[in-house]
């Protein structure tokens, strides 16, 4: 209150007529703490003290004025005299306010913090004094120690968290943010991050629409959750927190900050990644597993359903892998399999799928093509691709695959029955000579379901003796007859005939090809045996399927034969068709020597259909070309009408093989062959595959 305030006031008292001094003592008397009047010596000289005193202090007002018992300055906290001291000197120095704490040791010993609000004035008899008001202020600083203590606590667990923590602004600046924070997202302090840091939304989340997201969430209820994101770090680096967060509002429901905390999971995230990868990837290849397959195949399902479009899927399997990863180990047809996997890669668009679906199957999903025209030449593309030859282990192998395919939305809605379509439309191709592609037809699905029950009628058929051989002739120029074929026959006792070319292919894939060709070749060595025995010499040749010739141990089971018959070696021709000679070539060719060494005779079948190098053929100890049924009807009368059948004609001589052909079944053909120079025929025109029993009067019947 400044001087003439004081005389207004003074002036309204005296107006009301009341006794001012008695009302001020009164006043002075009742407060809560003590009016102090002090010399400014060095006992701070106590001139006046009011009622208070004996509260405030302990002792009564008399101990203290004229430092009857104590003195102001000994009742001061020795610490804070010194303090004291210095500041209500500097007031004086200026306009001699002060407020001061400090702590007073009351009579009883206690420490009590008091508050001093005063001035330096001048009094009447021109000495400096102090007048002031303490009152006992212990119990609040005490609360405010606590709080501190608190807020100290509290601040370390913010500084030195291993989480970040923060508080950010609705429009996404910090507030404020921890060391941790800092070191997460790639600062030297967290001052730095504030200063930084001025968008969360597009500086902070890889993905700008992640603020936009967490805001979402925030205010639907009103907390964040284990919220994951990807985010650039000041350096550029990508990676992965959590946060969890809420809102903090004010006493008056507004709105404040979220505040909440960060952790950086960018390990457990790549592990989990790591781990996903792993469940849904193919060691091997890395390519995409069946579980993934699964769920590209329903997109790409989805995505052609929206766009009223259809999904072309591919079933891939390699022809004669087997006899790759039985003969040259498991590791050699794990490198070849990487091949094909990235080969595979290479002839698709980004868009598509290649998974590995099994040991030597694979799958693809091709999107965006909306011409069967794109689709073939994809799969022409795939076909060359895998025909190239693959260097593995210092070795060059030729393999070739079968191409299945099946359309969404035509063959099937869903990835189960496109799988198993595309799968039925393989089968086809196999049988269609491999190496080719075969679309869907429902008559597929009608083959492929007889498909599996023939397989489990045929492994009853040996047992069963349904399957017999047959023989067909095969004469000379003079149309004697100078050997024959064998031919297996299967009379089921379920589906009556059944054709080579349908049970051949399923024993080649089911294991049930090894006795079968046993057996048949068992047969037709005893047969032929007794005719010899019976004076008539005379030729077999029996059918070696690729996986036969593949086998182990073929060339002992044959000589086991030949010994167990007693059939002369020479008297026994393999026919082995070109297909049969992939993989790795050497070994084809040492195995072919191997046989040979036996003294058998080998025939190249059904030749000019297959793709065998002719480079190669040259390699083959080979005796016999068998030109192709095909080649052969295709003659016309005129002979020089049939350039191919000539150049096999030609070819055999000039390698100085034995040419048969195969098939005949005109005197026109017959003739024309003749003039080529073919040297053995074999067809209806002679005879058709007849029992042996048969056989062997028609053989006799030649004889004589
Ligand atoms: P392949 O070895 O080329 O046998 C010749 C096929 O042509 C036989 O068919 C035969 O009946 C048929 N054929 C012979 N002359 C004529 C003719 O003038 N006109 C016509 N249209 N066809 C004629 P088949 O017996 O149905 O055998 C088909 C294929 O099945 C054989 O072709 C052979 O690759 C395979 N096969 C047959 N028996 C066996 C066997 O025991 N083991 C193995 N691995 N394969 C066999
Ligand atoms: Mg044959
Ligand atoms: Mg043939």
């Amino acid at each position: 209150m400044v001087a003439s305030d004081t005389k207004e006031c003074t002036m309204a008292f005296r107006n009301q007529k009341l006794d001012l001094g008695r009302m001020l003592e009164t006043l002075v008397n009742n407060l809560d703490g003590v009016v102090l009047r002090c010399r400014m010596d060095e006992h701070w000289t106590v001139l006046f003290i009011s009622c208070g005193c004996q509260r405030l202090t302990g002792y009564a007002a008399e101990d203290l004025v004229g430092n009857t018992r104590i003195s102001y300055e000994k009742l001061t906290h020795p610490e804070d005299r010194e303090c004291v001291r210095q500041k209500i000197l500097a007031a004086a120095q200026t306009d001699g306010y002060y407020r001061l704490e400090y702590r007073i040791r009351r009579a009883d010993g206690e420490i009590r913090w008091v508050h001093e609000r005063g001035r330096v004035v001048v009094a009447e008899d021109g000495e400096n004094v102090l007048e002031a008001f303490v009152e006992d202020i212990s119990d609040q600083v005490d609360a405010r120690n606590s709080l501190a203590l608190a807020e100290m606590r509290y601040r370390s667990i913010f500084e030195n968290s291993s989480d970040g923590i923060f508080q950010t602004t609705a429009e996404g600046c910090y507030l404020d943010a921890n060391p941790a924070l800092a070191a997460i997202y790639g600062y030297a302090s967290p001052a730095e991050l504030v200063a930084g840091l001025k968008d969360i939304g597009s500086q902070l989340y890889v993905d700008p629409a992640q603020r936009g997201r967490f805001k979402r969430v925030m205010a639907e209820r009103g907390t964040v959750q284990d919220f994951e994101s990807e985010i650039r770090r000041r350096d550029g680096e990508v990676i992965w927190i959590t946060e969890n967060a809420h809102s903090v509002f004010g006493p008056d429901a507004t709105f404040l900050y979220y505040e909440g905390t960060v952790r950086d999971i960018t390990e457990r995230k790549r592990y989990q990644q790591q781990l996903e990868f792993h469940a849904n990837h193919d060691q091997l290849t890395g390519l995409p597993n069946r579980n993934l397959l699964n769920d590209r195949l329903l997109q790409a399902i989805h995505y052609a359903h929206r766009n009223s479009y259809f999904s072309v899927v591919a079933f891939i399997d390699l022809d004669n892998f087997k006899f790759i990863n039985d003969s040259m180990g498991h590791r050699a047809g794990d490198v070849l399999l990487i091949e094909i996997a990235k080969r595979l890669q290479s002839c698709l668009r980004e868009t598509d799928t290649v998974a590995r679906y099994g040991g030597d199957e694979f799958v693809l999903i091709l999107n965006d093509y909306y011409q069967v025209s794109q689709i073939v030449g994809v799969l022409e593309r795939v076909l060359e691709e895998i025909g190239r030859p693959v260097t593995v282990l210092g070795q060059e192998l030729y393999v070739t695959c079968s191409i299945g395919i099946s359309q969404y939305p035509t063959d099937g809605e869903d990835p189960q029955s496109l799988l198993q379509h595309a799968d039925a439309a393989m089968y086809l191709a196999k049988e269609r000579g491999k190496n080719n592609f075969q679309f869907y037809t429902n008559r597929l699905n009608a083959l492929a379901t007889q498909r599996v029950k023939l397989e489990s009628s045929l492994r009853r058929a040996l047992d069963n003796r349904e399957i017999q051989v047959y023989f067909q002739p095969k004469v000379d120029q003079a149309g004697t007859c100078v050997g024959v074929e064998a031919l297996a026959r299967w009379h089921s006792k379920e589906f009556g005939w059944v054709a080579p070319s349908q049970f051949i292919g399923i024993a080649e894939d089911s294991a049930l090809i090894e006795p079968l060709t046993e057996y048949i070749l068992r047969q037709a060595c005893r047969k032929i045996a007794g005719l010899v025995e019976k004076g008539g010499e005379i030729g077999v040749a029996v059918n070696l399927s690729a996986r036969a010739f593949h086998q182990k141990d073929l060339g002992r089971m044959i000589a086991r034969v030949l010994a167990e018959t007693r059939l002369p070696a020479h008297l026994l021709e393999l026919e082995i068709t070109e297909s049969a000679m992939v993989g790795d070539i050497e070994k084809c060719i040492a195995t072919l020597h191997e046989l040979k060494a036996i003294g058998l005779r080998i025939a190249i079948d059904d030749f000019g259909t297959g793709y065998s190098s002719l480079s190669y053929l040259q390699r083959f100890p080979i005796d016999t070309l068998k030109i192709d049924r095909s080649f052969v009807s295709n003659m016309r009368l005129d002979p020089k009408d049939s350039p191919i059948a000539q150049a096999i004609v030609s070819l055999g001589q000039s390698l100085q093989l034995t040419v048969v052909a195969e098939g005949v079944e005109t005197a026109e053909q017959f003739s024309a062959l003749k003039s080529l120079g073919c040297e053995a025929f074999q067809g209806f025109l002679f005879a058709k595959p007849m029992p042996v029993e048969q056989f062997e009067d028609y053989f006799l019947a030649q004889q004589v």
